[in-house]
């Protein structure tokens, strides 16, 4: 077995086979070890438009067309089903990155993984990293592969790419609250033989905003062979419940039970659900909204969700973590090839100006007084008009340009809760195709 590399990378989820594949195709020996055996499940299966550039770039874009299901855009709505809107990525997207996708993540996260391989990085898995040092001729990591006795596995520099086991900001006690943030539990399975509407049959995903003690969305993710639908809800609401359906339900029954309350409590969810069948057990995810306050240094790096975590309502995770790999392997790179810290540090600041920019959206999601994404069609009176060009900057930032034009989208946002500020904004962008917004984004022929 390979103990030794340039390069090691605890966990091999997107974040770390992109940080693999990156590193490799630069000439650096890579070693992955991963815990679980994959293909894997996992939660989180709705890709944004800006991820498409970097699976061409991982050489997978042809894969990921003929495998996933594609994703023309976001609907928005209330419990009620009521009120909806949709944001079609192609109307603030020219080319075929408008159209993003869906996906399975037990075949995505294999497929990114055998593509790190592909392009040269060796993958350990079953390989349970327990402990490290950073020592001053490298980095030594500690772990146990299919629970067996501990190894030491040696490299110049060490990459924590573990997810929320958050593994090197846990050890060196550098994990913090985002304290905006309410800590959330998701719950989720997978269904058939569904009811899909017209924004569903055609690839949305959609977000139901749930609001009062839940505080939380439901969302309903249309993936090839079934119907992917979660709720996330406050902590305090769940575990209020909890103890009420424990009484009920058992200490296993509570949590199914929790999920068919809320989900089967919107009419937006039920409007699907006419005779449809659940297919798997629940899932039950806590959404820490935590980051790491140092992200870099000498001999290590973290990508992913392993150096932050945010609240899922945008669907930004995924691309947050392989936007955050590339831009760490080209500062790694500089670093390893003795031209300093930099490219690194630069790095940082753009992946640091992008969880900024999606917190600043989170937030704006749940404040009661400020815009509600369901809401927004010319004829409300929430002056769709007056907002036009700000809500242009909105639907790019749904897509998922939010790295390198962070400082413009922070202010953009800014202005959305405050109307004062919004003529300042005006001339940013402007789209007379903004007024479309509440028709269906439509897949392209
Ligand atoms: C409820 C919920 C819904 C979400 N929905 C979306 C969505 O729709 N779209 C989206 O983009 N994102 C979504 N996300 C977020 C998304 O799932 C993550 O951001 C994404 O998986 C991050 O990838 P990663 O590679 O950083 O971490 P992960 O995908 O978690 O991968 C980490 C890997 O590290 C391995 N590992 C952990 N510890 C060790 C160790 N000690 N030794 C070795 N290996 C280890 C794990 O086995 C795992 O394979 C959602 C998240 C939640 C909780």
């Amino acid at each position: 077995m390979k103990t030794s590399a340039d390069i090691i990378i605890i966990g091999g989820g997107p974040s770390g086979s992109s940080t693999a594949t990156h590193l490799s195709k630069m000439g650096y020996d890579v070693l992955v070890l991963e815990k679980a055996h994959f293909p894997r499940e996992h939660v989180g299966e709705s890709m944004l438009p800006f991820t498409y550039d970097l699976f061409e770039e991982l050489g997978v874009l042809e894969d990921m067309k003929a495998r996933f299901t594609r994703k023309p855009g976001v609907t928005f709505s209330n419990a009620d089903a009521s009120q909806e809107s949709h944001w079609c990525f192609n109307r603030v997207i020219d080319g075929p990155q408008a159209l993003s996708f869906h996906a399975r993540r037990a075949q995505f996260d294999d497929l990114l993984l055998r593509n790190s391989e592909q392009n040269g990085a060796t993958v350990i898995e079953g390989a349970a990293v327990t402990d490290m040092h950073f020592e001053d001729q490298g980095v030594k990591v500690i772990a146990e592969v299919d629970h067996g006795e501990p190894q030491t596995f040696t490299a110049r520099f060490l990459v924590d790419a573990s997810g929320q086991n958050a593994f090197i900001a846990r050890k060196m006690g550098m994990q913090k609250p985002f304290k905006r943030l309410n800590v959330r539990q998701a719950l989720s399975a997978h269904w058939v033989n569904v009811k899909l509407d017209d924004s569903l049959a055609n690839g949305n995903i959609k977000i139901v905003h749930l609001g009062g003690e839940k505080l939380g969305w439901i969302w309903m993710i249309p993936i090839k062979d079934s119907l992917s639908i979660g709720v996330a809800l406050n902590m305090s609401y769940a575990k209020q419940e909890r103890k009420r359906l424990m009484a009920e339900h058992g200490r296993k029954g509570w949590e199914k039970a929790l999920y068919l309350q809320e989900i089967q409590s919107s009419a937006a969810v039920m409007n699907v659900l006419q005779g449809a069948e659940m297919i798997d057990e629940v899932a039950s995810n806590g959404d820490f909204s935590y980051y790491s306050e140092k992200k870099f240094d000498d001999q290590y790096a973290i990508v992913g969700d392993a150096g932050g975590f945010l609240d899922p309502i945008f669907s930004s995770g995924i691309y947050l973590g392989m936007m955050g790999a590339k831009l760490a392997a080209k500062g790694i790179d500089d670093l390893l090839q003795g031209r300093g810290k930099d490219r690194l540090e630069a790095a940082y600041q753009d992946i640091s100006g992008g969880y900024q920019v999606v917190e600043e959206l989170i937030c704006t999601f749940y404040e009661p007084n400020s815009i509600a994404f369901s809401d927004i069609t010319v004829d409300t009176n929430f002056s769709f008009r007056k907002f036009e060009t700000a809500y242009s900057i909105l639907h790019l930032i749904l897509a998922g340009d939010f790295f390198t034009n962070h400082e413009r989208y922070l202010k953009a946002i800014a202005t959305l809760k405050s109307a004062d500020m919004i003529e300042k904004f005006k001339s940013l962008t402007g789209h007379a195709e903004e007024a479309k917004m509440h028709e269906v984004c439509l897949m392209p022929a």
